[in-house]
C-alpha cells in the first residue's frame, strides 16, 4: 500500500504521515526534506539561491542519508526550498529517489505536494491535508517557537502565504488536490481527531482493495 499524503505548508500532513507510518508499521518520507536539502547544499557550496546550474547538480548528488534533519527545518531553508522546487529539473532529478521509496515492498507512506499527482499517481489512498491559512500560521509559529526561534506570527502568516502562492503557482508539478484525492481539512481538528480521521480514510481504502481482490480471485 503507497499512502500519499499531499498539502499546502503547516497543514499538518506531516505529523500525519509519520503517526500513519508508525501506525502502519511502514517506512515513511518526508519528500520536502529533499528540497529542503538541496537548497541546504547550494548555499553550503556558497552558491546563489537563484543559481540554477548548481541547484540541479546539488539536486542530482542527494542521497536520503544526506539530512540532517534539525538544520532543514527551520523557517530559512523552508523558503529556499520552494525557490528551488520550482526549477523542473530539481524535480526531475529527485523523481527516481522518491519513486524508489515509495515502491519498496510493502508499501510506504509518503508527503508532500506532488505525491498523489506525479510522483506516485498510482498511489492509494490519496489525503490532501489542508487548512485555513491562519490555522496554519498559528501552528507554524508554535513549532518554531518550540525550536526556539524568534517568531512574529505576521512573519510567519506572510511566509505561509508566499509560499502557497509560489508553490500552487508554479508550473512544474504544482501543488493541487489529485482528482481521486479525499480532501481532509484539519482546521477545526486537533492532531488526534485528524489522526483518526485518516486513520479511517486508509482502512476504507484497504478494505476496498481486500474487496477488490476477492472479487478478482
Ligand atoms: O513540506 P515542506 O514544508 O518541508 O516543503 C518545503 C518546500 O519544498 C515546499 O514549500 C515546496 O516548495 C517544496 N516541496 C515540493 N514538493 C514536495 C515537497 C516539498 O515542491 N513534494
Amino acid at each position: 500500500m503507497i499512502i500519499a499524503i499531499d498539502g499546502p505548508a503547516a497543514s499538518g500532513k506531516g505529523t500525519l504521515a509519520r503517526r500513519l507510518a508508525r501506525h502502519l508499521n511502514l517506512p515513511h518520507l518526508d519528500t520536502g526534506l529533499l528540497y529542503r536539502a538541496t537548497a541546504r547544499a547550494l548555499l553550503d557550496q556558497g552558491h546563489d539561491l537563484f543559481d540554477r546550474a548548481a541547484a540541479i547538480s546539488a539536486a542530482r548528488g542527494l542521497a536520503l542519508t544526506d539530512f540532517d534533519e534539525d538544520s532543514l527545518r527551520g523557517r530559512d531553508m523552508a523558503e529556499a526550498a520552494s525557490v528551488v522546487a520550482a526549477i523542473p529539473e530539481v524535480r526531475a532529478a529527485l523523481v527516481e529517489i522518491q519513486r524508489d521509496f515509495a515502491h519498496r515492498q510493502g508499501g510506504a507512506v509518503l508527503d508532500g505536494r506532488d505525491i498523489g499527482t506525479v510522483i506516485c499517481p498510482d498511489a492509494r489512498p490519496k489525503i490532501f491535508v489542508t487548512a485555513s491559512v491562519e490555522a496554519r500560521a498559528t501552528r507554524r509559529a508554535l513549532e518554531l517557537k518550540g525550536r526556539g526561534e524568534k517568531v512574529d506570527y505576521a512573519a510567519v502568516l506572510d511566509d505561509i502565504r508566499k509560499r502557497d502562492a509560489r508553490d500552487s503557482g508554479r508550473a512544474a508539478a504544482p501543488l493541487k488536490v489529485a482528482a481521486d484525492a479525499i480532501v481532509l481539512d484539519t482546521t477545526k481538528l486537533d492532531v488526534e481527531a485528524a489522526f483518526e480521521a485518516a486513520l479511517a480514510i486508509v482502512e476504507t481504502c484497504a478494505g476496498g482493495e481486500t474487496l477488490a481482490a476477492q472479487r478478482a480471485g
